[in-house]
């Protein structure tokens, strides 16, 4: 194969929800993309139920909310299972739930298809090589063998990544202690229990699913992990049902069971070269408080613009290098909270002690506030550097904006991925320092319909992620800032 000739800027593996994501954002970046996929078609399984409050905000920066039809959040959500009002902090909520995680995958399928994505199913990534410019992938499809090259690779193929495997990233952490049964019940009604219910030998949630099916987790105090190469079956769940619950659902069948545990590790690098780690491939963990997915999105959501900045040509030093610098801690914090949580919420009698600590802190606002930003990630803070606005790396929170053109909400200004400069206080200098970039940074003037909206900022540069890249009034400084995130004026 000629090195020079390539199929495509980057090829990612995996159409999960990390893939897609990241495909959708490329596209709107510019990069042509191939999304590699194993299955032929979607199973139709879901393993999550929902999405964080910072997810639902990310798919709201780029117009998808409505795609979900009509999402619900709820503000009560808990930590380790000790249940809390989550609107102590503004703008969070425990996330949209009873949304099937194939839900969420065939919306983000079909935004990355129209957005011009070349998602190939039935194609199994075997192998990768890397080199100067580019790397080049063996993959087994419905045809044989084919080999494609691109500048890029990104492995979002799961927790099992072969391309973490193979590429040499080093993946630490902590084997399972636990294993853990997951169903989907039909055929006899299941009391719910939505947050989860300890119990003396474990831990049982249930919650409906859809009409007569109800998803049932059973977590039994002892239970070893589960050999991955077998699928359990219906009757050792109903089982262990019957031993935590006394409930006997042995008379139903499953449409689903599967197993996981709570094995816990972090990719140490997200980049080697030219190949890049997002989603399960770089962090597994218990999926407690139904974060996985969600943090998957949003390490797409911040690789997609440099990734496609990179491959257009227009990105400033060290911008790719910043995905990791980034989400790296991210993905820390989430595997920290997620022990924590499994302490707090599967930990036998002896945890008790710690669980009434717990429940006692949880009644103080700051401490509702705190986990609240977690387990939301509303809480993400990027390192921008020192001082500054406190507003700086943290999201734009979604405010309406009075503007010539009527009223509009900050997410909207964000559909198109570009960075945005606001122009809040109607300054002539704001707008000439951003009039060069204006090929990858809108320009809005406008005022918030709240004054107390975006901590008194008179001007913002917003990345197409929706993180806060400077916060101020003078234009200079504005201008610094735009060569550090957008490179060159065109
Ligand atoms: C019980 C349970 C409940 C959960 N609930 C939630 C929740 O409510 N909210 C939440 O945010 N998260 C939740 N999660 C976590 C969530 O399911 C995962 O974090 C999420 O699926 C990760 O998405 P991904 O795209 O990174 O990886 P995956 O979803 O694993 O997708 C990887 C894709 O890559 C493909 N693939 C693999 N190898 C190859 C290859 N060699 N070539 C080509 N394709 C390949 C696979 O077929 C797959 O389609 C839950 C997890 C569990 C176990």
């Amino acid at each position: 194969m000629d090195a020079d000739v390539t199929d495509a800027d980057v090829i990612i593996a995996g159409a999960g929800p990390t893939g897609l994501m990241l495909a959708g954002e490329l596209r709107l970046g510019g990069a042509e993309v191939i999304v590699l996929e194993t299955l032929e078609r979607p199973t139709g399984q879901s393993r999550g139920l929902g999405f964080t409050a910072r997810a639902l905000e990310s798919f709201d920066q780029r117009g998808l909310v409505p795609r979900f039809g009509g999402l619900e959040t709820s503000p009560m959500g808990h930590f380790g299972g000790v249940q809390f009002d989550f609107t102590a902090l503004e703008d969070a909520h425990f996330g949209a739930r009873g949304i099937p995680q194939s839900r969420t995958e065939a919306v983000l399928e079909e935004w990355a298809l129209e957005l011009g994505t070349d998602i190939r199913r039935g194609w199994e990534l075997l192998d990768l090589s890397q080199d100067a410019d580019g790397v080049t992938v063996t993959a087994d499809t419905p045809d044989g063998e084919r080999r494609l090259r691109a500048r890029y690779l990104v492995g979002a193929d799961g927790g099992h990544s072969l391309v973490r495997r193979t590429a040499g990233f080093s993946f630490p952490g902590t084997d399972a202690t636990r294993g853990m049964y997951l169903a989907d019940v039909v055929g006899c009604a299941i009391p719910p229990r939505f947050l989860g219910e300890r119990v003396p030998a474990g831990m049982v949630m249930a919650a409906p699913l859809a009409e007569g099916v109800d998803r049932i987790i059973v977590c039994e105090h002892g239970a070893p992990p589960a050999d991955r190469s077998t699928t359990p079956d219906f009757a050792e769940v109903a089982a262990a049902w019957k031993r935590l619950t006394g409930e006997d659902i042995s008379g139903g069948s499953a449409d689903w069971v599967s197993s996981f545990t709570d094995a816990t590790r972090q990719a140490s690098e997200y980049r080697r070269g030219r190949v890049l780690l997002a989603g399960d491939a770089a962090h597994i963990h218990l999926p407690a408080g139904g974060q996985g997915l969600s943090t998957g999105v949003q390490d797409a959501v911040n690789l997609g613009w440099k990734l496609a900045a990179v491959v257009r040509g227009w990105a400033p030093d060290g911008l790719l290098d910043t995905y990791h610098g980034e989400r790296h801690p991210a993905g820390e914090r989430l595997l920290a909270n997620t022990l924590a949580q499994g302490t707090v919420f599967l930990g036998g009698a002896e945890s008790e002690p710690l669980r009434a600590l717990f429940a006692g802190l949880i009644e103080l606002d700051p401490v509702k506030r705190f986990l609240a930003g977690v387990v939301s990630h509303l809480d993400v803070h990027y390192d921008l550097g020192e001082g500054g606005h406190p507003l700086l790396g943290r999201r734009l929170p979604p405010r309406v904006l009075t503007t010539a053109s009527g009223p509009v909400g900050t997410p909207t200004l964000l559909h198109s991925a570009q960075g945005l400069v606001l122009d809040l206080a109607d300054d002539p200098g704001v707008r000439e320092a951003a009039a060069g970039w204006k090929d990858r940074v809108s320009l809005v003037t406008g005022v918030p319909q709240d004054p107390d909206a975006f901590a008194g900022a008179p001007a913002m540069l917003v990345r197409p992620d929706g993180y806060v890249a400077w916060a101020g009034a003078d234009p200079a400084e504005l201008g610094e800032a735009l060569h550090r995130w957008f490179g060159t004026p065109a």
